[in-house]
């Protein structure tokens, strides 16, 4: 399994990165983790336009969305081939009416469900996409947001797991989902003595603490946002995590 970093800048886009989004492949299926302000140019660096088997979206909070109605515009719009096939996207309650509502204002518009086939996320559920399989639950955000554990079985007979924490402050259900992960990709928003807000984000230190618990075998640090030094959570993550920590960037590649 390989992942890529199309864009990992927190809550805005920087000089330097898109927002949330990272390419899962594996076996030759591609899928897309959240595609937020940016990332649809970004992702062009890595594979085709059309080459994405599915997408799932965390939350719906625009820095990790909203480029998928710059993407229905792709594949509405193809000028080669016509109209592109529905792929399985998956999001929380209400993902396609949010951007249908986004892109056009019409919410009674159904043109978004010809090129994406909406699927509601559940807490707690499991799915198979292609090679992969997929478990969501739920984590801790003002608004319905779920964290991934997205697990593969290699070559050799062992199955590696990437856990993806979405957007999350402290919870239970992030250290249950990346339970020995191979990769652990966390975000780690806010600065330890700083900022504190348990619902809304972590910070390094507290990213670290649940990599630890989890018995995580690499931690990933992600979503920084402009404002927070990215050395700062390094330190309090690698202080905390007695694994490899290193921070997310643009076209970084993992194999897992
Ligand atoms: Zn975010
Ligand atoms: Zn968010």
């Amino acid at each position: 399994m390989k992942l890529t970093v199309v864009g990992c800048s927190g809550s805005f886009p920087s000089a330097e990165s898109a927002c949330s989004s990272y390419l899962v492949e594996a076996d030759g299926y591609r899928l897309l983790l959240d595609m937020g302000n940016g990332a649809l140019g970004e992702l062009q660096r890595h594979c085709g336009l059309y080459d994405l088997d599915a997408i799932i979206l965390s939350h719906l909070h625009a820095d990790h969305c909203i480029d998928m109605c710059a993407y229905f515009v792709a594949r509405y719009y193809r000028h080669e081939g016509g109209r592109c096939e529905a792929i399985p996207v998956y999001g929380p309650q209400g993902t396609e009416q949010r951007l249908t509502t986004a892109y056009a204002d019409t919410p009674s518009e159904k043109s978004m469900s010809e090129v994406f086939d909406f699927r509601d996320l559940a807490p707690r559920s499991t799915f198979r996409l292609g090679p992969l399989t997929v478990t969501a639950d739920r984590v801790r955000h003002p608004v319905e947001t779920y964290g991934f554990r997205i697990e593969h079985e290699g070559h050799e007979g062992r199955t590696r797991a990437l856990v993806y924490s979405g957007d999350t402050g402290p919870c239970d259900t992030l250290c249950d989902l990346a339970r020995g992960a191979d990769l652990f990709l966390c975000e780690a928003s806010f600065t330890d003595g700083k900022e504190d807000i348990p619902e809304l984000h972590l910070n390094g230190r507290q990213a670290g603490e649940c990599a630890q618990r989890a018995g995580a075998e690499r931690l990933v640090l992600t979503h920084i946002p402009l404002w927070t030094d990215p050395r700062h959570n390094l330190r309090d993550a690698q202080a905390a995590f007695s694994g490899p920590v290193e921070m997310a960037r643009p076209g970084a590649v993992y194999e897992i």
